[in-house]
């Protein structure tokens, strides 16, 4: 007999086979069986061949990840159901989709980016043409985390494979129906030796990061992201840390209350707000707050209808260790909306909760689920400390239709980015980099600026051979004021 949920997967996907995944996303450790140093090795040596560089087998190969993608579309979104009931619409949107544009987008432009770039030459130099080389940094390592678990393990990982380097994915062990179908499709398309989708836990992490790279990309909490600075420091291993933070959202009295209620209740509960850039609190203007708690509770209902439970657009927490760290922080709390659990199938209901204090567990550390404090401002300062109660976080959003205000507090604060009168969006343009700043990390990518994280800019000058200034050279005696006069014209 068929449970609920597969028969919903069944009747959603036409097939069962990640059912029986569904058990493992229980798990926390999955067995791991490769060897390591034989990958990297066969790695190593497939780089130091050089046959990375070529380019237009690097854009063929991201043509056939691509066309696999597509047509695993069901297979990807089955996978995300089993780990944690992600709606299909949301794998889609926010997983495949951003996926297969991101590639469209490379295959596009990756002959241009790859080619040397000539710049202006400099008078000291006379006569030379220089350039850019893009030099791909060799072997990189990928990390990712279990909440856009398809997302967060490919993005990079395209970004280095077509930067020219080879790639080792440790997906996370907690969304182990995506881990495995994302090393399947990793298989189909790439030798072992230019990209390998290690399985495995925390042990599989270390061991990995034991070994010397030639660039980290990490994406996951701040305390996991100080281990893995520290373990590639000895090595000076360049790396981009991609972490989180205690994302404020603003609500000026001038904004339109409706419909930030609306973009705020999308933003905050799609993935069952385990998003690293969904709002982490509201920091509203006094006045405006029970016209604003009362909008959300709407949108709630509009969204989700009247028992979110039983919802198919909403997801659910990805594991028991969440849920319980989650359902703690309701302890003790005024609810305003939601506030309703099921352990049985690691729910937690679109939560509202009233002015918590600065001290409580709920204020202390990124949320990373549905809860929403709604905190008050009476003025400005009240404001300002609030937010820089926290260090730096991933994103800042703020609404307002006094655009003097917006300005004032997107320059004011470092974070790593965000928006005015919407939450997440800034994430779906290729043409923004994206990344965080102090505690919430460093190094941005998406689009172009994937590319440039993982290559080095290497500096050439072409000097010809027809002439050679003597200037430059000793004895200097009675050089120095045509040195100066020239210097002093650059
Ligand atoms: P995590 O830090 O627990 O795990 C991330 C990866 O690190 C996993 O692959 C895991 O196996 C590995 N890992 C865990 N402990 C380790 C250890 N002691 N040593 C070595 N490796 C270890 O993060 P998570 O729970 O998977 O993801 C949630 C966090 O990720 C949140 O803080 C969220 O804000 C952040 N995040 C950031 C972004 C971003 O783009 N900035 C995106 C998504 C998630």
């Amino acid at each position: 007999m068929l449970s609920l949920d597969e028969q919903h997967c069944r009747k959603l996907f036409g097939y069962n086979l990640h059912i029986e995944r569904k058990t493992m996303a229980e798990e926390i450790e999955i067995n791991y069986e490769v060897d390591i140093q034989k990958i990297i090795s066969s790695q190593i040596a497939f780089f130091e061949a050089g046959k990375t560089l070529d380019v237009p087998e690097r854009i063929a190969k991201l043509k056939k990840l691509k066309k696999l993608i597509e047509a695993k579309e069901q297979e990807i979104s089955a996978a995300l159901f089993a780990d944690f009931k992600k709606p299909e619409f949301e794998t889609y949107a926010t997983e495949t989709a951003l996926i297969l544009s991101e590639l469209k987008f490379i295959v596009k432009n990756l002959k241009k980016w790859a080619k040397p770039k000539k710049v202006k030459s400099t008078f000291l130099n006379f006569p030379s043409s220089d350039y850019i080389y893009s030099q791909p940094y060799g072997n990189v390592l990928v990390l990712a985390p279990w909440n856009y678990p398809f997302q967060l393990s490919i993005s990079p990982a395209i970004g280095a494979l077509a930067a020219g380097n080879t790639v080792v994915i440790k997906p996370s062990e907690y969304a182990p129906a995506t881990s495995q179908l994302t090393k399947e499709i990793f298989a189909e398309v790439f030798p072992e030796e230019q990209a390998a989708v290690i399985l495995g836990g925390v042990e599989a992490s270390q061991e990995l990061l034991e070994q010397k790279w030639d660039y980290v990309f990490f994406t996951g909490s701040v305390p996991v992201g100080r281990i893995v600075a520290k373990a590639i420091a000895p090595n000076l291993t360049p790396s981009t840390l991609e972490l989180g933070g205690k994302n404020p959202c603003v609500i000026h009295q001038s904004a339109k209350i409706d419909l930030a209620a609306k973009r705020i209740v999308w933003g905050k509960f799609i993935n069952a707000g385990q998003t690293c850039i969904s709002p982490d609190y509201i920091l509203i203007d006094e006045k405006k707050k029970t016209e604003f708690t009362e909008a959300v509770k709407k949108e709630i209902k509009a969204a989700f209808g009247e028992d979110v439970q039983k919802s198919p657009d909403y997801a659910r927490i990805i594991n028991k260790k969440n849920f319980e760290r989650l359902q703690k922080m309701l302890e003790g709390q005024t609810i305003i909306a939601g506030g309703e659990t099921s352990a049985e199938d690691n729910y937690i209901a679109p939560t509202l909760l009233n002015e918590p204090s600065l001290d409580s567990e709920v204020m202390q550390d990124e949320i990373f689920g549905p809860i929403l404090p709604v905190l008050t401002y009476s003025d400005e300062a009240e404001m300002y400390k609030i937010i820089g109660h926290y260090p730096d976080p991933l994103a800042l959003y703020v609404f307002a239709e006094d655009s003097n205000f917006s300005e004032k507090i997107l320059k004011k604060y470092r974070f790593g980015g965000g928006a005015s009168n919407d939450v997440v969006v800034h994430i779906a343009n290729k043409n923004l980099p994206f990344g965080g700043v102090g505690s919430s990390g460093y190094g941005g990518y998406h689009g172009k600026f994937s590319f440039d994280t993982f290559t080095h800019k290497k500096s050439i000058s072409k000097r010809a051979t027809w002439i050679d200034i003597p200037l430059r050279y000793a004895p200097y005696a009675g050089k120095l004021p045509l040195i100066r006069k020239i210097m002093k014209r650059l």
